[in-house]
Parts: structure tokens; C-alpha cells; sequence
């Protein structure tokens, strides 16, 4: 029914979609857009990305397929045409100490072999001039730049015995397997503080050895133990909360045999041009870039021709104030996307379906024609291009947009609007409204209550900064990627550590949380279920008897895959209601548990008139949430979902700061007006709001803007202007003020 040139859904009913059928055509750019929770993942990466990954793995042997997760089909009468599928997202690009920017974008290898091609003197093959190998790692770092001095003043009190606690580590406390063998060895005098030990004695703690007499079987001392069990590990693949305990008890410092560089001296010594490979990863790209062409001999040529092509890529992206030597871990969620895409654009696959996930977040309005020029560049290879995103100028690139709607969940699943951005513009749709109306900027800003200054901030590129934060009104943080707003906002944090921050990382500790459970309504619903029941509120509890034995209340069973994210699917014994039958007869006004899990926001805010209740779903309805069930899995939100449910339950104080980092994150054009209204709320109730802002509606309603800048990274790190949006319309150097005049127009 389709042609070879169309991508065909045909009747998909995933989530909340409402029999979608479409054609989607190939080799072009198709931007869906539509309110949040209207429908655009559930068709763009719940059918087709899982679609063609479906049918992608279909394509392996039962055994190879034994290994990969298993999708199951989506929901849909058919889908036809699809390519194999690379979905490009926001989730951090994470890795461990010895991921850089340089490796996970394959730029790393190419310069170990333009030293090895042009180096002197020579060091060797190219692996030799690798931070990874051996042959070229730095000896005294293993190659990670870094060394780590254990702090024993922290580790052990020396005013407390074994007895008492003296051994701060948790893992090693009183009772612990550790501390057993210590206080078992009979070598130690276990009530005896550690500061009345001998030398002889403390020096057995620490490493052993059997001058107190022979240490028992399996003995290690305290130093070598920590050092193995700890110090050894890369803290990047420690769980979090170890990771925080671990950090107490050591410092890290720049490793001083190889200055940081994690290389050898032999590699060190090679130089191309006068630079070694360590300062060439140490440049910003934007450096680099114009450095590689003064490098180019006949032996390096090829080389540095491919560098060019890749360090340009970096920089055409807005990552030009990154250095190759960044390492992963530290990127942000827009960051690690854009290095995402880096490394397909320069993939020599063609014909793929490339999938991207709001590529704009994190991007300044000026930097956005870089990022559509990349997309055009994507499809230009012969590849088909599908963007869900929310910013105005990402949509203009559209060959074909997709709008979805009318509005959110069950009032959702439609397609409203299909055609080019500018029948999009003058649709009757709640978009193409949006795309219409332009927001003047704020003229009166509310009057401050006092201030909060941040002295002296010299982090990063930031050249020591100082500024005041207004209290009682919204602050917005603005500038181009890299300028310095993160930074800043961290030197805020560290010098009000008080202030309350809703970002976007994952909320809930385990698979059981969800919104009923993070905003802690669960507690009420038991109660009143208990009390209408006569029986017991436990009963109704998910660690409990009552909940479903196959899924322990979850309702989905969890397959976990060592490679990959693990695989969810429905629970048989249940059908996906979570707890037993005899607990589901119970009901509250009609409904069981399992339905009232089962609510939306919205509706539970109708059915619940209990206080605490009906406040906390209504507060889920004001950011925007109204279509969330109560009982979906926090690990199936978005970071913008997650951001909004931590608002939510952050609501109800007063004379607090709020930090928000990129609150407009998953947000279409309507929500945002929403936004705006909890925030005014917010400072209504005293409260004081600063945020990461790029939307230049947010920036408009400000009270206050802090701009930094000139440019990303070493070009970077200044305020430009501090001030009211009125007066930033008239800041004439300022990329920000730029964007909010050409608004204005
Ligand atoms: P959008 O991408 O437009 O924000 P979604 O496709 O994510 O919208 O969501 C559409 C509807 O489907 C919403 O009501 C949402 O709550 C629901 N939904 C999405 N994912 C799931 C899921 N894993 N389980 C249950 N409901 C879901
Ligand atoms: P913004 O928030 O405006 O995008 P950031 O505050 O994240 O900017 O970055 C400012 C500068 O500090 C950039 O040059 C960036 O590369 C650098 N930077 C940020 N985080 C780190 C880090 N963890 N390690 C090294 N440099 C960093
Ligand atoms: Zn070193
Ligand atoms: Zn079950």
C-alpha cells in the first residue's frame, strides 16, 4: 500500500494512539510536534524505532538473538519500509575514567597516528602513543591522569578503640566482616583508643605483617584492604552512594608525574610541530581546528585532512569549546547527544532511519542553525531523519512535520496536522497557535526582597565572578553552550547550599517507585482503603503479602540484560494488576487499588477531595503532569517528566531558592506558558527562583537575567550583562540580546 519512498504506520495503538496511520516520507526530515504526553514518543519510539529494531534483530540467528533484548511487536496493523533505526538521545554518554571525548568520538586514534605518521622523536607503532596502553600510559596514573592519596586522619578516628568505632568507613564499621578479623586476630588490645597504640601496633593495623606475632590466615592490614577493595576501582563505575562514601576518605590530585596528561615521558617527548599528542588534547577544539592545517606534511596529509572533517564536526555542532581530552562523564545530557551525532555523521552508512530525542536542549538560539544544518547533512547522505522537538526553529528545518494532539493522554494519540512548517504555522492547531503568538518582553520587574552575591567564582573558565541573585523574584541564567551558566549555578549552590534544586536526573531509588510512591500519596490511599475496608493498610502495601507474588506489585516483570537497558514485560499472574485478587476486591468509592494506581493525575485529582491527596495531584496537573498515571514506573520518565514531578513535590514551601536547570526540557509552546505560572507562583509565595534558561520565552518573563559569556569555554567565562530583559533589549553585545530583539520584531 505504501511506495518505496514512504514510511507506512498503519493504525498504531501503542500507549495512548488512537488507531495513527501515516506516511512518512524517506530520505527527508519529519519533525513531530504536539503537547507533552500527546503522543510523539509513543509513535516515534515506542512503534517505529521499536519496530525497526524488531525487525532489525529478526534478522540474526535464534542463537545471536538470545542475546539481544527482545521487543516485542508494537502495537499496530502494520509498519512498512522502515531502515535499521539508530535512536540518538539525551542519556548521558556516562563511561569511566578512561572514556574522553577523544576516544568516544574515534578523533583520539587519528592523532596517535598523525604523531606516529609525524612525531619526533619517534615513540613507536600508534598504539604506543595510547593513554590505554601500557606502552604509552603514564606509570605512575595507569593512565588516568589522576592519583588518589587515602586521608587516614578521615578513615580512622584515633580518639575511639576497635570496639568503638574507630574505622570510619561504613563497610569496615563494628561488626562488619572487616572489622571481625581485626578485632579477631587477638593481635590489638580492642578497647584500647588508637591513639595510645604503639608504632608496632599501628603499623600491623595498617599493613600487616607479623611483628606483633603471626598474623592469622586471610589477615590484611586496613591499608592494602582499602587500597584493593577501593582505591583500585574507578570511582566512575562505583554506585552512587559508594562512590559519596568513598570520596570522604581520600582526596585526588593531579597525578604530578605526567602533569595530568595520563601519557609517559617517551610519549611526551614526541612532538608534531612543537605540540606533543597531550597538548594537542588538551586544546579546545576550536583551537585544534585551526592548528591541524599548519601540520600537514606529505607523511601526515590523509591524517590530518580526516582530523579536519572530525574536529570540524565538533565544532559545527557548538562543541568547540570541549578539548579531546574532556572526559565523558562529565558532559552534560545535550552534550553527550551532540557528540552522538559526531560520530554518525561520520559513519558511511546510508539509508539508515536516524531517531533524535529534542536535539535543541542545551543549545543557545543562535547555536540552533548549526544543529539543523548537521540534520540537513544527515539526510543529504541518504538517510531518513525523525525529530521530536519543541523549539520553533528546529521545526522550520522540517521537510514534513507531524503534529500530534488535540491534547495530552486519553485526550491525545491523533494526528491534528501533517504538512510542511508553514502550513504547520497557520493550522488551528494548539501549535500552530503557539507558533503565532509572540510574547512581548517583561516591561515591570517585581522588586527584589535582597540579594545573594557569589563571590569570586573561578572554576572552569569562569574568571572570577561575582554577582547578586535577587531574592523574591526569577533570575535567568543565559548564554551560548559552554559559556559558564552550569558552573556559575554550582558556585550559587556551593555558597547556598540550602537552596532546593529540581533538575532533570532520575528520580526513585527502585523499580517499585513511581509517582504515587515518590509523592508519597501511597501512605494516604492505604490508609483509606484500610479504613473502608476494616482491614489492615499493610495489606495494600507492595512489599507486602497483598501484592502480587510474580511481580511483587509492579505489575511488570524485568528482565536485566548485561550489555543493555533491561527488557520490561507485562506479568502474567497478575495481567499487569499488581496485587493479589482478593486485595483488588477492596474498593474505595468503586475503585479498587489497582485502578486507582491506574489514574491519571488528572483524574485522581477529581477523585481524591482527602486534603493531602487532591494537593499533591493537583500539583501534578499545574506542571503539566496531568496525563501521568500514578502508578507508571518513574524509570519509563523522561528527565523533563522527572524534573516536573520533583517541582510538584516542591511546591508547598515558602522562603525557599529554587534552582532549575533547563525547566522548559520536554515542553511544548503551551506548557511553557504553564511553567511560567508555577514559577510566578512560586515567587507569589516568597520564594526565590534561579534558572538555566535557552527558551527565549522564559528568558522574556524573567525579572532579572544574568548573561554570560562572550562565547564557550576559554572565549567565555565573563558576565556580559546583568540587568532586566527590558534593558538586555538594549545590550549590544550580547548573543542573548540579539535573539530577544529579532522576537521583538
Ligand atoms: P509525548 O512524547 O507526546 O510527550 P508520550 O507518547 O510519551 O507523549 O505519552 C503519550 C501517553 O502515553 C501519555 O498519556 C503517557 O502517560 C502514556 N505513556 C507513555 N509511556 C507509557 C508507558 N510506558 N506506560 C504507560 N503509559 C505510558
Ligand atoms: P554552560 O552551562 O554554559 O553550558 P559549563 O558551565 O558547563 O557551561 O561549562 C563552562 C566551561 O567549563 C566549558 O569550557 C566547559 O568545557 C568547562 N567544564 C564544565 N564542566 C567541566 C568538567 N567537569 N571538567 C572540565 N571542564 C568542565
Ligand atoms: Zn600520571
Ligand atoms: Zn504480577
Amino acid at each position: 500500500m505504501s511506495t518505496d519512498g514512504e514510511i507506512a504506520v498503519v493504525r498504531a495503538r501503542e500507549n495512548n494512539l488512537r488507531e495513527v496511520s501515516l506516511r512518512i516520507p524517506k530520505r527527508g526530515i519529519t519533525v513531530f510536534t504536539g503537547v507533552s504526553g500527546s503522543g510523539k514518543s509513543s509513535l516515534v519510539f515506542d512503534t517505529i524505532a521499536a519496530e525497526a529494531q524488531r525487525q532489525l534483530n529478526e534478522t540474526f540467528t535464534a542463537f545471536q538473538r538470545g542475546f539481544l533484548p527482545q521487543y516485542g511487536r508494537p502495537d499496530a496493523d502494520a509498519l512498512e519500509n522502515l531502515s535499521a533505526a539508530i535512536v540518538v538521545d539525551q542519556k548521558r554518554l556516562g563511561g569511566n575514567s578512561r572514556s574522553t571525548v577523544g576516544t568516544i568520538t574515534d578523533i583520539a586514534p587519528l592523532l596517535r597516528l598523525l604523531l606516529s605518521r609525524g612525531g619526533a622523536p619517534h615513540h613507536g607503532a600508534a598504539h604506543a602513543y595510547s593513554f590505554n596502553d601500557p606502552l604509552g600510559m603514564c606509570p605512575a596514573c595507569e593512565g588516568i591522569g589522576r592519583t588518589t592519596e587515602i586521608d587516614l586522619d578521615a578513615l580512622v578516628d584515633r580518639s575511639l578503640s576497635l570496639n568503638g568505632g574507630a574505622i570510619q568507613h561504613p563497610d569496615f564499621g563494628v561488626g562488619k566482616w572487616f572489622w571481625d578479623t581485626l578485632a579477631g586476630s587477638g593481635l590489638f588490645d580492642n578497647d584500647k583508643p588508637l591513639r595510645d597504640w604503639t608504632d608496632v601496633e599501628w603499623r600491623t593495623l595498617l599493613r600487616g605483617g607479623d611483628a606483633l606475632g603471626p598474623t592469622p590466615k586471610g589477615y590484611e592490614g586496613l591499608l592494602d584492604r582499602f587500597t584493593r577493595v577501593y582505591v583500585r576501582k574507578d570511582t566512575a563505575d562505583m554506585a552512587e552512594r559508594n562512590r559519596r562514601i568513598f570520596l570522604r576518605f581520600v582526596t585526588a590530585a593531579t597525578c604530578g608525574r605526567c602533569e595530568g596528561s595520563r601519557y609517559n615521558d617517551g610519549v611526551r617527548a614526541s612532538r608534531v610541530g612543537g605540540h606533543s599528542i597531550a597538548d594537542l588534547s588538551a586544546m579546545e577544539a576550536t583551537e585544534l581546528l585551526a592548528l591541524l592545517p599548519t601540520l600537514a606534511t606529505p607523511d601526515t596529509g590523509p591524517v590530518v585532512a580526516s582530523l579536519v572533517d572530525r574536529v570540524g564536526d565538533l565544532v559545527a555542532i557548538g562543541l568547540g569549546y570541549l578539548s579531546l581530552d574532556r572526559e565523558t562523564t562529565s558532559l552534560s545530557g545535550g552534550e553527550s547527544q551532540r557528540i552522538k551525532m559526531v560520530r554518525h555523521l561520520s559513519s558511511s552508512l546510508t539509508d539508515m532511519l536516524y531517531i533524535f530525542d529534542e536535539p535543541s536542549i542545551g543549545l543557545h538560539a543562535r547555536d540552533v542553525h548549526r544543529l539543523n544544518d548537521l540534520l540537513r547533512k544527515l539526510r543529504d547522505k541518504g538517510n531518513t531523519v525523525l525529530v521530536v522537538e519543541h523549539d520553533p526553529d528546529v521545526v522550520a528545518v522540517a521537510d514534513h512535520v507531524v503534529d500530534m494532539g488535540p491534547g495530552a493522554g486519553e485526550h491525545g494519540g491523533q494526528v491534528v496536522h501533517q504538512g510542511t512548517p508553514q502550513t504547520l504555522a497557520a493550522a488551528d492547531t494548539v501549535t500552530g497557535r503557539e507558533l503565532r503568538r509572540r510574547a512581548p518582553v517583561r516591561q515591570e520587574s517585581r522588586t527584589p526582597t535582597g540579594r545573594l552575591v557569589v563571590r569570586d567564582a573561578a572554576r572552569h573558565n569562569l574568571r572570577d565572578v561575582t554577582v547578586s541573585v535577587p531574592t523574591g523574584v526569577v533570575t535567568a541564567v543565559t548564554g551560548v553552550a559552554g559559556s559558564g551558566k552550569s558552573t556559575l549555578v554550582a558556585a550559587f549552590l556551593e555558597q547556598y547550599p540550602e537552596a532546593v534544586v529540581v533538575d532533570q536526573s532520575a528520580v526513585g531509588a527502585n523499580r517499585r517507585s513511581s509517582p504515587v510512591t515518590y509523592t508519597g500519596m501511597l501512605d494516604g490511599i492505604r490508609r483509606l482503603f484500610a479504613r473502608a475496608g476494616g482491614v489492615s493498610a499493610s495489606l495494600f502495601s507492595f512489599n507486602s503479602a497483598g501484592a502480587c507474588p510474580g511481580c511483587q506489585g509492579m505489575g511488570v516483570v524485568w528482565t536485566d540484560l548485561a550489555f543493555m537497558d533491561g527488557v520490561r514485560t507485562p506479568c502474567e499472574e497478575c495481567g499487569g494488576r499488581r496485587f493479589r485478587e482478593e486485595v483488588r476486591r477492596h474498593t474505595l468509592r468503586g475503585r479498587s487499588i489497582d485502578q486507582v494506581l491506574g489514574m491519571t493525575a488528572r483524574e485522581a485529582a477529581d477523585f481524591f477531595t482527602e486534603p493531602a491527596l487532591h494537593t499533591a495531584a493537583r500539583a501534578m496537573v499545574d506542571v503539566g503532569l496531568d496525563y501521568l498515571r500514578l502508578g507508571q514506573p518513574l524509570s519509563t520518565l523522561s528527565g523533563g517528566e522527572c524534573q516536573r514531578l520533583k517541582l510538584a513535590t516542591n511546591l508547598h514551601r515558602e522562603g525557599s531558592v529554587y534552582v532549575l536547570d533547563e525547566p522548559t526540557t520536554g515542553l511544548h509552546m503551551a506548557d511553557v506558558g504553564r511553567l511560567l505560572g508555577i514559577v510566578d507562583r512560586l515567587v507569589a509565595a516568597g520564594n526565590t527562583v534561579l534558572l538555566i534558561e535557552h527558551n527565549l520565552e522564559v528568558i522574556k518573563q524573567a525579572d532579572w537575567i544574568i548573561d554570560m559569556g562572550p562565547e564557550g569555554g576559554s572565549r567565555g567565562g565573563r558576565v556580559l550583562f546583568e540587568g532586566t530583559p527590558k534593558q538586555l533589549l538594549a545590550s549590544p553585545d550580547s548573543h542573548t540580546a540579539e535573539f530577544l530583539r529579532r522576537g521583538e520584531a
